[in-house]
């Protein structure tokens, strides 16, 4: 291969999707998590391993670890959950004690083994490893100008894209200018965990969309895209790597070098981050995730509250969300009771096959069963993360009802999500998403319930304590941070051009 990746096969491993159809209740999914550790005492594989599995919730569909041995660079990369990718033997392999991981869910590039990570090239100052958490932008542009210059692309993914430009400025410059250089091209959505031979980096876009922290180990340092994974490790959390900036873990173990190499008026964290893709212990940007949804169902009670007999979230997403909206009325003296009412059955996947529509319908009595005593001529508040395309909340309402409940009002603690995301988010498309063209009335008469509150961009900036114009909520308000074609640009964010090349 001419750039040193490992060959890609010809037949590739079968298509995640295929022969499955998503059920009712399968939602927006993360398309990754990165991780990068450097150690001095030990191998880096085994803690990269753990920190995988803590992140798991942000890609199911392949699973990588590259390590180097001050060498020579060692890499596995399956399809698969990261308990099915590797085995004792894979992880015993994977010498050396600095190395990356990554976990994938597909949203731009294809669903195969090619567009698995860690990325890996070697060229003639070394080798490179990247690990990559976002979207770009402009991918076509800069593949199409690396392409006239000779480099050959083995996937259609963007990651490719940033490790053969990286690679390319490597060539010429030292590894502080070579990543600012391409930082300065590339435009979108990207938390990067990086190995230059046994260097272990981590860079996040100068907007900061998705998120990437640093953590201290008894014998090294870790980034990784959530705390948990800090945690998995025994691990102490340091800070969030600032949107910009360039941290380089020092192979003595020692530290981490700081770089700000970009800075902007506004950040441009993802709201959705805190609302539904992070794993509650974990902290973002400064702040608990799960007291974040909390807060979130506090706003939501202050906004849009009923007094009903009962609120209960939908499992497991609402579950924050209710209990802050449950504390925040009793606060109010309002007589609702949090209970649950619906039981999870824990066994069914994420997507499992469902060939007909009408079976498809049937997905949410497999995955949610109602307990009776709870909603029986009860008025019902349910509480959940967001609403996406509406399939989901509109079974559940007539679940409920079915089960004898009176009334049953839904409220969400998110704005209406009216447009796709193109940042990483595999969110839905336009013409699937039901708030797209809809008023919250229209909304409320196609799901049947009898209110719906949905909370409002304010209220989410508030319960995360940032500033409205320092979030994107373009699947909100489809005015997105980067420059993208066809779609309006956040005024906020005009100090974020797109790089001409
Ligand atoms: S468009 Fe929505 S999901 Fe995508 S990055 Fe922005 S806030 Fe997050």
């Amino acid at each position: 291969m001419p750039d040193g990746r490992d060959p890609v096969p010809s037949s590739p491993t079968e298509n995640a999707n295929s022969g499955r159809s998503e059920t009712a209740l399968s939602g927006p999914t993360e398309k990754c998590g990165v991780v990068g550790v450097s150690l001095t005492e030990r191998d880096a594989a085994r803690p990269l391993y753990y920190s995988l599995y803590a992140l798991q919730h942000r890609g199911q569909e392949s699973a990588g670890i590259v390590t180097h041995d001050g060498f020579q660079q060692h890499d596995h990369v399956e399809m698969g959950l990261v308990g099915d990718a590797f085995t004792e033997d894979d992880i015993e392999s994977l010498r050396g004690s600095a190395g990356i991981g990554h976990v994938r869910y597909p949203t731009a590039g294809s669903v195969d083994k090619s567009c698995a990570q860690p990325f890996t090239v070697s060229f003639r100052s070394g080798a490179l490893g990247l690990s990559h958490n976002g979207n770009l932008v402009n991918a076509d542009e800069v593949r199409d100008e690396l392409a006239a210059e000779g480099h050959a692309f083995t996937s259609d993914g963007d990651t490719e894209v940033i490790a053969h430009d990286l690679a390319r400025n490597l060539l010429e410059e030292d590894l502080v200018r070579a990543v600012k250089r391409t930082m300065g091209r590339i435009h979108g959505s990207y938390s990067l965990t990086i190995m230059q031979d046994d260097t272990v980096l981590g860079v996040r876009d100068p907007e900061g969309n998705r998120p990437l922290c640093i953590g201290e180990l008894d014998d090294g340092y870790v980034v990784a895209s959530e705390s948990a994974a800090i945690d998995t490790l025994d691990g102490e959390l340091v800070r969030d790597v600032r949107p910009g900036e360039l941290v380089v873990l020092q192979p003595d173990g020692e530290g981490f070098d700081s770089y700000q190499l970009f800075e902007r008026e506004h950040t441009a964290h993802c709201f959705f981050e805190h609302v539904y893709f992070a794993r509650p212990d974990s902290v973002i940007d400064g702040k608990l995730v799960y007291e974040v949804r909390r807060d979130l169902g506090r706003e939501l009670w202050a906004e849009s509250g009923i007094d009903t007999d009962v609120v209960m979230p939908v499992p497991d997403s609402g579950r924050a969300f209710a209990s802050g909206y449950a504390d925040a009325a009793q606060d109010d003296g309002a007589s609702v009771e949090f209970a649950e009412g619906l039981m999870k059955n824990r066994y069914v996947g994420r997507t499992f096959i469902m060939p007909t529509q009408d079976e498809r319908e049937r997905a949410v009595r497999l995955k949610l069963n109602p307990i009776k005593s709870t909603v029986e001529g009860k008025t019902v508040t349910l509480v959940d993360d967001s609403i996406v395309r509406g399939t989901t909340s509109t079974q559940l309402v007539q679940l409920l009802k079915d089960c004898g409940a009176a009334e049953v009002h839904m409220r969400i603690g998110a704005p209406p999500i009216a447009a796709p995301c193109y940042m990483g988010i595999n969110m839905a498309t336009r013409e699937e998403l039901i708030a797209a063209d809809r008023s919250t009335e229209e909304i409320r008469d196609e799901i049947e319930a009898d209110s719906l509150g949905y909370l409002s961009p304010d209220a989410v900036a508030a319960a995360l304590g940032e500033d409205r114009d320092d979030l994107c909520m373009g699947c909100v308000t489809g005015e997105y941070p980067y420059d993208i074609d066809g779609e309006e640009m956040d005024p906020a964010h005009a100090d974020n051009p797109r790089p001409e090349l």
